[in-house]
């Protein structure tokens, strides 16, 4: 008789959890994973997948636009909110189906209820106890507002993805990742967009180049952004009215904050278990994501390590592989690519100008802004910017960034090439793919100052 009734019990069938339950039934591990809300967590269903279908929603509004530069004249565009919502919900159920197929086909036993950690080894869910050599934790993140008068009148990414109306006004509060590409969807589906941003420069856990530059390209597609403001208060009259931190009031039908997101490892039992939680809520655990209870792991934005998708997905497999299998896989934090989806597109892998000069390494920075072709014929003053930063002394290329059309699909490659320690050298031996964007990151020859 095995001791426990499983040999995982995973919380959480989000990205990382999913990836961990199967990976780990795969290496003959007996698994069950508890989930409360919707299979496939926050990406699936709250987040990339719809927020992407969403954007490119939004982008139609200047493919439109551009097509009479080519000869088109298409009729007169509208767009319905609710076809959106029910084309983008079907998708949406399609892929929780397909997340509980791949549970089920690989053993995993579902338990469609919130659990709760009774012990190290004990779980309390849909009213009976089970037990489980290891726990893992994979019940990722929640998004946060701050604490204002009235902060119960916005709405956040949760709500985002099932208003009931499309507002005609709405006010984007934060300059992050969610705030920028909400703010591009919603201005690119018609509504006047303001963005509220409480610093300088959006973006500001990137090289500044690709928020600076990104704010101006936002900025020239019709959002309003507000810098160095913040809303103090909300308010309900006929519209909604947030006052700024400078007096100034702000009328809107909506308001949405993007102002991060906290780990959800609350009302879990954790730190009855002995769970060790930073202030944050976030998980501690050690490089193999052990927690302070030696059978409790954590991954994925329960961790707030890095909150990526990609990134759970690799932590999972590290820990499924560790309890069950050969410990072979490990995860480099370095160089992880990452694109945010405004309008236009952010890529970005490797290290920013500012935080190679913080190692003190002596740089060259290469930086080229042009009009993309498909331009030349629109009009469209939208411009592309994209940098290099490389190392002297090594000639490796330390950071490439990019602020333009599919920007997320030519960084990916560029990631493989830091991953392999390309030199500048090797960018500019390789030859480009003309007429194409991506060309010019292996043909930019002069520094700039
Ligand atoms: P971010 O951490 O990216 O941005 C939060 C923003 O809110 C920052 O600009 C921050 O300002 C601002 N902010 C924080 N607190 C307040 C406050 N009290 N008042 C006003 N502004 C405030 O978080 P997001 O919510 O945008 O996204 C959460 C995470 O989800 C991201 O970090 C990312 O890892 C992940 N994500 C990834 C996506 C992708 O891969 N494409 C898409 C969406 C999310 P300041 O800059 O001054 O600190």
């Amino acid at each position: 008789m095995p001791q426990y009734d499983y040999d995982l019990f995973t919380i959480g069938a989000g990205s990382g959890g999913v990836r961990a339950s199967r990976w780990a039934a795969g290496l003959g591990a007996r698994v069950a994973v508890a989930e409360e809300r919707y299979l496939g967590g926050t990406c699936v269903n709250v987040g990339c997948i719809p927020k992407k279908l969403f954007a490119y929603a939004a982008h139609f509004h200047d493919d439109f636009e551009d097509a009479a530069g080519y000869g088109w004249r298409p009729g007169a565009a509208s767009f319905e909110w609710k076809t959106l919502l029910a084309n983008k919900d079907r998708e949406i159920g399609r892929l929780n189906g397909v997340y509980e197929r791949i549970l089920k086909g690989s053993g995993v036993e579902i338990f469609r209820a919130h659990a709760l950690v009774i012990d190290p080894h004990t779980i309390e869910v849909d009213g009976r106890r089970v037990t489980a050599a290891h726990i893992l934790i994979a019940t990722g993140g929640w998004p946060t507002k701050p604490a204002i008068p009235g902060a119960e009148l916005a709405f956040t990414s949760n709500e985002a993805f099932h208003l009931p109306e499309l507002p005609r006004r709405v006010a984007v509060v934060g300059g992050g990742y969610i705030a920028v590409e909400f703010a591009s969807i919603f201005n690119g589906l018609g509504v006047d967009t303001t963005l509220v941003y409480r610093g300088a420069r959006l973006l500001k856990a990137f090289d500044a180049d690709l928020g600076r530059f990104l704010g101006e390209q936002m900025a020239q597609k019709g959002v309003r952004i507000v810098y160095e403001r913040n809303v103090a208060n909300i308010e309900r009259g006929p519209a909604l009215r947030s006052t700024l931190t400078d007096g100034a009031v702000l009328e809107s039908d909506g308001v949405m904050f993007a102002t991060g997101r906290a780990p959800n490892t609350r009302g879990l039992g954790l730190e009855s278990a002995g769970v060790r939680l930073a202030a944050g809520g976030a998980a501690m655990v050690d490089e193999n994501y052990q927690t302070s209870v030696p059978s409790i792991h954590a991954i994925g934005d329960a961790v707030d390590r890095m909150q990526l998708t990609p990134v759970a997905l690799a932590e999972g497999m590290v820990v499924a592989e560790r309890l069950f299998g050969k410990a072979e896989r490990t995860i480099s934090y370095d160089n992880v690519a990452t694109a945010i989806f405004s309008h236009p597109t952010v890529g970005t892998v490797g290290l920013s100008e500012a935080q190679a000069r913080g190692r003190g390494l002596d740089i060259a920075v290469y930086r080229s802004t042009f009009t993309p072709l498909k331009h030349t014929l629109t009009g469209r003053a939208e411009k592309t910017l994209m940098k290099l930063v490389v190392d002297r002394a090594s000639d490796r290329v330390l950071g490439v960034h990019m602020v333009g059309a599919e920007a997320g699909e030519i960084i990916q490659g560029f990631a493989v090439a830091l991953t392999c320690a390309a030199t500048k050298k090797q960018l500019d031996a390789t030859i480009g793919i003309h007429p194409t964007s991506a060309e010019e990151f292996v043909t930019m020859r002069q520094e700039s100052v």
